[in-house]
Formats: C-alpha cells, sequence, structure tokens
C-alpha cells in the first residue's frame, strides 16, 4: 500500500476516533502518523489508543507513527466565588498569592514563579486572549494590572504570558508522569508544549533517551525568539497555530509559520503545520475555500506533515477530514507550480558524505528520469538527508528497525519498509529493486537509485550510490 502524495497526515485521536475500526479506517484514508493529546487523555485510554494503532500497523503491515502530545505547563487562575466575575475596560485588577476565592477586583494566581519574573509593561492574556490585563506593578505577592480588553473571568481559566520568560520547566509534574506512561508504551514522537527555551529540549531528552524522537511545539513567542537553537536540540517542529495566535498577534502567525517551514528544511528535520486547518469539518463535510488554500499552502511551502485536531478527534466528519486533506496535498504535489517551489526552498548541502550523496542522489533522479530513490536507512538519518533534497521521485526507506520506519511515517516523501539488513553489496540492490517493485514504486525495465552506508548499519556513514535497473528477473520472487 503506497500513497501518492509527499506531504504526510496527522490526524489527532479523541471521543471521535477511538476504535481500532475508525483508526483503521483513517489510516485508509490517509492518515500516516496518530496524536493522542495528553491534555485529554487519560494514561490508561493512551496505552488502549496505542494498542489499537499497533493491530492496524499489523493488519496493514505498514510502519504507522504514534505521537504523544503533552499537556505543559498549563497557567490558570484561580476559582472565583460564584464561578466568575466581569471586568471591564481601564478597571485596576490584582493577582496574587492568597487561595481564596477570587472577585471583581483579584483573583489567586497559583504560579509562585510568575510574580518575580513578570514585569510593569508585560501582557497577560485571559482565555485564549478574550481578556488583555497589562502589568503595572509587580512584587512577589502581588502583581497589579489594568484591564485593557475587559470580559468575563471564570474558574481555572487559562492565562497566556507572551512577554514574560518564567523560570519552570516545560514539564510538569504530569508531563513527566505521562512521559514515562508513553516510553513505556513504545511510542514513536512525543511534543513538548509550551517549551520558552532550548533547555526544555535538552530535559525532555534526557529522559526520553532515544527512546522516542522529541517535537517541539512553537507556541510561544520566547519559542520564537530562540528558534535556531530550538531546531539544533530537536528531532521535528510543530507550527502550533492554536496557542501562537493567542500568544503572538495573529497576523504574524503566516510569517512564523513561513520562516519555521524554511528553517526546518534547512536543518533537514521535519515539520508539522497544524491547528485549525479544516476546523469546520468538525461540524461540515465539506472544508471552506479558506481552508482549503491553508492547507494549500502548507503543501507549497514543503511542509513535512499537516495535521488534524478537533476535526478528528471530536468533529462529525473524521474520515472526510483526512480525505479532503489527501485529496488536497495530492493535488497540490501535481500542481505545474509545485515542483518550482519546492525547489526553490532548496538548501545547499551541508558538508558531510550524506548530504553529498543525497545531493547527487536527488540530480541523478532528475536527469535519468529514475523512479525511485531507495535508501538504506538503519536509525532514519539517510532517509532525513534524502527527504531534506525534496527530490522528484518517492523515497523508499528500508531499515531493519520497525522504530525507524514509525518515526519516518512523519517525514516528507518517506515510505518505509522494514526488511533485515542486506548480506552485500548485490543483495543490497537486488532487494531494494525487489522492494521498490512489490511495493508499486517502480516496474521492470525502469531504473531507480539505490543510497547506503557501506559497511551497512555504521551510523553516518552514507556513501554508496549506484543506478540500477528493475530487472524481469528481479521481480519473479
Ligand atoms: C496548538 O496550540 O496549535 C496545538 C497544537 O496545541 P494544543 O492542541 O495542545 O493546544
Amino acid at each position: 500500500m503506497r500513497r501518492l502524495r509527499r506531504a504526510k497526515i496527522i490526524a489527532t485521536l479523541g471521543p471521535a476516533s477511538s476504535t481500532s475500526d475508525m483508526i483503521g479506517r483513517l489510516f485508509n484514508a490517509g492518515a500516516d502518523v496518530f496524536r493522542i493529546n495528553m491534555s485529554h487523555t487519560s494514561q490508561e485510554r493512551m496505552r488502549e489508543l496505542v494498542g489499537m494503532i499497533r493491530s492496524v500497523e499489523r493488519d496493514t503491515g505498514r510502519p504507522i507513527g504514534v505521537l504523544v502530545d503533552l499537556q505543559g505547563p498549563k497557567l490558570r487562575l484561580g476559582p472565583f466565588t460564584g464561578g466568575s466575575v466581569t471586568v471591564k475596560n481601564g478597571d485596576s485588577f490584582v493577582l496574587d498569592t492568597d487561595e481564596a476565592p477570587g472577585d471583581a477586583t483579584r483573583a489567586y494566581l497559583p504560579h509562585r514563579e510568575i510574580f518575580s519574573t513578570i514585569k510593569p509593561g508585560h501582557a497577560l492574556l485571559i482565555d485564549d486572549g478574550k481578556v488583555k490585563l497589562t502589568v503595572t506593578e509587580a512584587d512577589p505577592k502581588r502583581i497589579v494590572t489594568r484591564v485593557v480588553v475587559g470580559g468575563k473571568l471564570s474558574d481555572r481559566k487559562g492565562v497566556s504570558l507572551p512577554d514574560t520568560t518564567i523560570p519552570f520547566s516545560a514539564l510538569a509534574d504530569k508531563d513527566r508522569s505521562d512521559l514515562e506512561a508513553a516510553l513505556e508504551t513504545g511510542i514513536d514522537w512525543v511534543a513538548l508544549s509550551f517549551i520558552q527555551r532550548p533547555e526544555d529540549i535538552a530535559e525532555a531528552k534526557k529522559i526520553t533517551r532515544g527512546r522516542a524522537s522529541v517535537m517541539a511545539k512553537i507556541e510561544k513567542p520566547q519559542a520564537v525568539n530562540r528558534l535556531a537553537e530550538i531546531i539544533d536540540l530537536a528531532d521535528a517542529l510543530m507550527v502550533a497555530r492554536g496557542d501562537l495566535g493567542v500568544e503572538m498577534p495573529l497576523e504574524k502567525v503566516p510569517g512564523v509559520q513561513k520562516q519555521m517551514t524554511r528553517a526546518s528544511r534547512v536543518a533537514g528535520k521535519p515539520v508539522v503545520v497544524a491547528t485549525q486547518m479544516l476546523e469546520s469539518m468538525i461540524t461540515s463535510p465539506v472544508p471552506t475555500r479558506a481552508e482549503v488554500s491553508d492547507v494549500a499552502t502548507a503543501i507549497f511551502e514543503g511542509a513535512d506533515a499537516v495535521m488534524l485536531s478537533a476535526e478528528s478527534a471530536a468533529g462529525q466528519f473524521p474520515v472526510q477530514a483526512v480525505t479532503t486533506m489527501n485529496r488536497i496535498a495530492e493535488e497540490v504535489e501535481g500542481d505545474p507550480l509545485y515542483r518550482n517551489i519546492i525547489t526553490a526552498q532548496r538548501a545547499e548541502p551541508e558538508a558531510t558524505g550524506a548530504d553529498a550523496i543525497a545531493d547527487a542522489a536527488r540530480h541523478i533522479a532528475d536527469t535519468l528520469d529514475l523512479a525511485a530513490v531507495i535508501c538504506w536507512t538503519s536509525s532514519g538519518s539517510t532517509g532525513l538527508r534524502v527527504a531534506r533534497e525534496r527530490p522528484r521521485p518517492p523515497i523508499v526507506a528500508l531499515s531493519p528497525n520497525i522504530a525507524t520506519g514509525r518515526r519516518l511515517a512523519v517525514v516528507w516523501g518517506v515510505h518505509c519498509v522494514v526488511t533485515e539488513d542486506a548480506h552485500d553489496q548485490d543483495d543490497m540492490v537486488d532487494r531494494a529493486c525487489r522492494i521498490a517493485f512489490k511495493e508499486g514504486f517502480a516496474k521492470p525495465g525502469q531504473r531507480v537509485i539505490v543510497v547506503a552506508g557501506v559497511p551497512l548499519g555504521t551510523p553516518g556513514a552514507t556513501n554508496m550510490l549506484r543506478i540500477a535497473y528493475v530487472g524481469a528477473d528481479t521481480v519473479g520472487d
């Protein structure tokens, strides 16, 4: 079973998609990776969902990625007497360390770290930015603010601090516990929410120790400001446009999306564009024109993956949402302008054997109109470097590790097949041709390119490139 597009689709699971049957239907419609959002999922449910994904994987024989998205340190107000109050523009409003329920003049803010960091002039956005406060005075016990945009404040509403770097980790106690449970369950990717600094990635990596790859969700201006350092440490990025659009002026989000897709491409790390891509499909079987255009823009930008959130987790039309994304991606990738745009964003190869070979493979594939670029990749790193080149033909990655296949499920253009390592160079080429044929990427008489590191299984040794014919004899068994 092969996809007819290069960009990948991530579908979030939730009440609308929590059975093996529905997960199988979403996979058949085009979902390559499933996301489990720990803001709304218990550890027990997460384990059940991973079990269902793995059973779909066994049935289909294709590696499927599992992405567990940690809630992160979500800041919240304390409770209010009567549940809520309304504040008006120009009012003074105090946030303090007193646990007593709030009223129209004050509220409890149960995050002591904020008090010593926040400064006059900083903004506090409450309930996804519906209410905006500006700090006028701050000391270790009280933050005095002026209401800039008034509205309703109610129990435990979320608080965003776009101007303040808070001295705490991106992993709250719940996240650490969820992460341990997810690693024990055998997930492939973990997404970190509300990171502010590269140190947040380093901290998560100390826990994951290679057992899962780490995706940095960029949803705070502080993280945008340190993007280069974060990309260096993370294994992938997510343009988390939901919270980004609360913490930054909305009109800045498309520029940040472009900046992130380009920087990730240069680094050769996957980038996911997320949130509200087909939002109206939560309740409608067809998307709006603007949504179609938004998904298309991400595909034209060369994003590795586009993501569905509530559309597949809680919407009325989860399968249609995946089918719609699949159709948009196929159409855009067949557009005569697509190749020009993708090629124009190409980054120069780095001075490594893997990049020199990946660059040469792309050139040769173009010159000879080859059917596939096939790469033997143990850890997946050669697959990533070949994908960075965005070659015209599909990339078939061959790996002895199912974990590599699952992690590569999020990467642009890569179709991974799990197969034991080759015995020698002839076996490497023969088997590459046979698998490319069997998986529907090449026909007898067509040529493919085979990339590998010899001796096989030596990390960082990408040093071999062969052009091979798919002969009638190679496809016999
Ligand atoms: C987002 O904010 O865009 C996002 C993907 O995160 P979450 O869905 O966890 O809020």
